[in-house]
């Protein structure tokens, strides 16, 4: 019997709810008396401390951002899925508290493990806030994809049958009796850290290692929030779409919390122009929204930002060396020769060209492909159409967050 009450103290207090434990549960539910459902209760809504400081931050498992002291930072780090050695994944969370109520942004980086500069976007946005000064709170979740990030690589390492990788951008809101650590992970940032903190959400992201990006941003703009927090951006291009099932930034939205993705640029590097212009775009977004004052700088408008509804994919159809003769961000015409790709002889075996008119807007920089793989992308919009008509990459190679 101490052994089962041992097992409901630490299925309230970790919820890592095994099939077995819920059986458990289950069948000694008549048991439960009804402190013990008050004190869960509470361990559901507010700031759960695990008694751990590491590295002289504070642990916790679950936060209520109205528990936290107003008018300063808050370092904490947010006790994620456990690895195969037993311990957890640590994941960095800033919490700039206001002096006064007002909206909660969350901001969020590093959901792929090879994007630093999404990283240092946030840290620079949470460098500049005064929280004295502020109404509203603004919540930083830096290194979501910890293991990723580890290895400086796109995707989660899953010992699920060997090595696999997972790619967590496509696992949300997650699960957090889900079938993988990946899942249980985004399961338990979703659930107890992000969802229950948050009005506004911002999940920046950057190309990935060997496609670099355009500055950008994605995002449904049908959404009132969306299309208002996007239009503060000074970047030259967003491609407004509905994006693509288990994106965090879909996640909120399927929970009414408005939210898009910035793209800053390429993988691996600090691109320095690049995150002055997303922080330039953040920071506006924090002065329309009142959590911050201050005059907002340059926006979309003074970017001349084109808006595509479409994303035409270029697939490399042979292997070999690729070759580039548009440049990335540049303008492009239907028919144009995009790349060209040769075999080990130097002879041409490919010619690339686009089929629409727009903005080269993503491309490969390995210089050599396999076939199938994605060389580039070029945003469009589509004339008279409906805006998502059509305009949805169907396969995740093609979705180029
Ligand atoms: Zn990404």
């Amino acid at each position: 019997m101490s052994q089962t009450k041992i097992d409901r103290r630490d299925f309230l207090t970790s919820s890592i709810a095994v099939a077995g434990t819920s059986a458990i549960l289950a069948s000694d539910s008549q048991a439960a008396d009804s402190q013990e459902k008050a004190e869960a209760r509470s361990a559901e809504t507010g700031t759960a401390y695990t008694g751990e400081t590491i590295q002289g931050k504070k642990v916790i498992s679950r936060l209520n951002a109205d528990d936290l002291e107003p008018g300063r930072k808050h370092f904490l780090y947010f006790r994620g899925v456990q690895m195969p050695g037993g311990q957890p994944w640590y994941v960095s969370v800033v919490v700039a508290k206001g002096v006064r109520p007002g909206k909660r942004f969350t901001l969020t980086s590093g959901v792929h493990g090879d994007e630093m500069s999404s990283i240092h976007t946030v840290q620079t946005v949470i460098d500049r806030l005064d929280p004295t000064q502020m109404s509203g709170t603004v919540m930083a979740v830096l290194d979501i994809a910890r293991p990723a990030l580890e290895s400086m690589q796109r995707r989660w390492p899953n010992s699920g049958r060997g090595v696999d990788l997972i790619d967590m951008n496509r696992e949300w809101p997650g699960d957090e009796n889900g079938a993988s650590a990946t899942s249980r992970h985004a399961g338990l940032l979703f659930n107890r850290l992000l969802k229950p903190n948050t009005d506004l959400a911002i999940d920046f992201h950057t190309g990935t290692t060997g496609l670099e990006v355009a500055a950008f941003v994605i995002g449904d703009r049908n959404l009132p929030d969306v299309k208002t927090m996007s239009d503060l951006y000074p970047v030259g291009l967003m491609w407004d779409d509905p994006a693509y099932p288990g994106v965090l930034h879909n996640a909120f939205v399927d929970v009414g919390i408005p939210c898009f993705t910035p793209e800053v640029g390429a993988a691996r590097v600090l691109d320095k122009d690049m995150i002055a212009l997303f922080v330039e775009g953040t920071l506006n977004v924090l002065k329309h929204y009142g959590v911050i004052g201050g005059p907002i700088g340059r926006t979309a408008a003074d970017a001349n930002m084109l808006i595509g509804d479409g994303a035409f994919p270029i697939i490399a159809t042979h292997g070999g060396l690729v070759e580039f003769q548009a440049k990335l961000d540049g303008d492009v015409k239907a028919g144009q020769t995009i790349a060209v790709q040769r075999n080990m002889f130097g002879e041409v075996v490919a010619e690339y060209t686009t089929a629409v008119d727009g903005r080269l807007a993503a491309y490969r920089t390995d210089a050599s492909s396999d076939p199938g793989n994605v060389l580039a992308f070029v945003l469009f919009r589509r004339p008279g159409s409906p805006p998502h008509a059509g305009a949805h990459p169907d396969s995740e190679k093609s979705y180029p967050e």
